[in-house]
């Protein structure tokens, strides 16, 4: 299957290009040029299926041209060596849990995918040229959870490098943790800088013909088709284990939304088939989604850092994939998604609310998630939101607002015992632009 940009001012791409690439020439967002509905006995049965089962249907929907079944099949199985369940918090609420990872965090389940998809392509590059000799070198800058994210899905990945740039004393002891003690083909660099300093080494390590000719660099970030289309996975799941409670009909799904990645997996989902009555973002203060669906007007502006801080975005980059699954049509998008947005104090509120009401522990992401719902969901719907981390991952917000104290996950815990490595550099790109040669060399 091919994948044009949004842009589309650039060729179409093969689904390894697209992979390789991340971004198109054009600076937009590919996109799959067709997008499979699913047979209806796929959904009269579904409830049958387990997460896994399901996730390789809609896997082969999406990648079945470009990779065999049996290895598709391994790469899916392979990344979700975790649940994501669904939990019933009060009412008609219910969590789409998706914190079961190794960093805690959703974002766990598209890493995975895209190393293990990178993996293969990698392998099967070998064979085709014979040659074994080349690494492929991951380069991902990070403010914080990308950064666990990636490198904890490309842990023991074969033929892959990854470089994880993060600011010096700017990241959370937690967050640092989880990609600074794992050793093996993960190296940590320290950047003496801001998280915007490590993301322009990133880019003028791609953009230098010099360091390109003599190693194979590539990006993981999270507009990477790879990192992106397989979180459609988990929305089928859910609505797989509601309908075995019977709850399947007038579904509403509320996602907690910064880059909108997340969300328009969701709607992809949607597209296929799947019977979801309609989807709510959900947004902290940087609400120029909110603002775009009530007067059509789209207005990026720099973020307000709150304390969902993995939703601190004020131009969410999936917004040219949301616009183009819909052709630009406000009408039509606003009929799909609807939108709330929530200062501090009010995420603050809904953590202590349904902590001491239902006695369920939210993140403060997923707190904007169970809020929207809380005031939008209708009578006769059956409302899922997805929590998006565990809450022990922001231990000192959550505590502070449900004046109660967390049990911190062994394997979060254990991230904190493992050993530190990393290696210093200055923000001056010829400083890292000699550390990776000399790498390779
Ligand atoms: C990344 C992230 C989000 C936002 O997801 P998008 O796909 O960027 O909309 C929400 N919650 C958490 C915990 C995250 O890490």
């Amino acid at each position: 299957m091919k994948y044009y940009s949004t842009n589309k001012s650039t060729v179409p791409a093969t689904l390894c290009e697209a992979v390789v690439r991340g971004l198109a020439p054009d600076r937009g967002l590919y996109m799959p040029e067709k997008i499979k509905s699913l047979p209806k006995d796929f959904f009269e049965r579904i409830q049958d299926l387990s997460f896994k089962e399901i996730a390789f249907e809609v896997a082969d929907a999406f990648f079945g041209e470009d990779i065999a079944a049996e290895e598709l099949r391994n790469i899916v199985y392979d990344t979700l060596s975790f649940d994501c369940p669904v939990v019933h918090v009060n009412g008609n609420i219910w969590s789409l849990e998706l914190f079961h990872g190794p960093t805690l965090a959703f974002k766990d389940v598209g890493a995975r995918f895209m190393a293990r998809m990178l993996g293969h392509f990698i392998k099967s590059d070998k064979r085709a040229s014979g040659r074994a000799d080349r690494c492929v070198n991951v380069l991902v800058a990070t403010s914080g959870d990308t950064g666990s994210a990636v490198a904890n899905g490309f842990l023991g990945v074969d033929g892959i490098h990854v470089y994880v740039l993060y600011p010096k004393g700017k990241v959370s002891k937690i967050q640092e943790c989880q990609f600074t003690t794992l050793g093996r083909n993960i190296t940590a660099v320290e950047i003496d800088g801001t998280f915007d300093d490590c993301q322009a080494l990133v880019k003028d390590a791609f953009a230098d013909e010099e360091l390109n000719k003599q190693m194979k660099l590539t990006s993981a970030n999270s507009i990477n088709v790879a990192r992106f289309l397989p979180q459609a996975f988990y929305y089928f799941n859910a609505y797989a284990r509601m309908k075995e409670h019977g709850l399947a009909d007038n579904l509403v799904v509320c996602v907690p939304s910064g880059n909108f990645g997340n969300i328009t997996a969701g709607l992809f989902a949607k597209r296929m088939g799947l019977p979801v009555k309609r989807f709510i973002a959900a947004n902290n203060a940087n609400d120029v989604f909110l603002e775009y669906l009530h007067t059509g007007e789209y207005t990026p502006r720099p973020s307000i850092q709150t304390i969902a801080n993995a939703m601190d975005v004020g131009a969410p980059s999936n917004f040219a994939r949301i616009l183009d699954l819909y052709r630009h049509s406000h009408a039509d998008i606003s009929a799909d998604i609807c939108g709330a947005a929530y200062s501090d104090a009010q995420i603050r509120e809904a953590m202590a609310e349904c902590y001491h009401n239902n006695g369920y522990i939210l993140d403060p992401h997923g707190a904007c998630g169970w809020r929207a719902l809380t005031e939008n969901l209708q009578s006769g719907e059956t409302g899922v939101f997805l929590e998006t981390a565990h809450p022990a991952k922001f231990n000192d917000t959550v505590e502070q607002a449900i004046g109660a104290s967390l049990t911190i996950p062994p394997r979060l815990a254990a991230f904190m015992h493992g050993k530190k490595q990393s290696v210093p550099m200055t923000n001056a790109f010829a400083d890292f632009k000699q550390y990776l040669i000399k790498k390779v060399e």
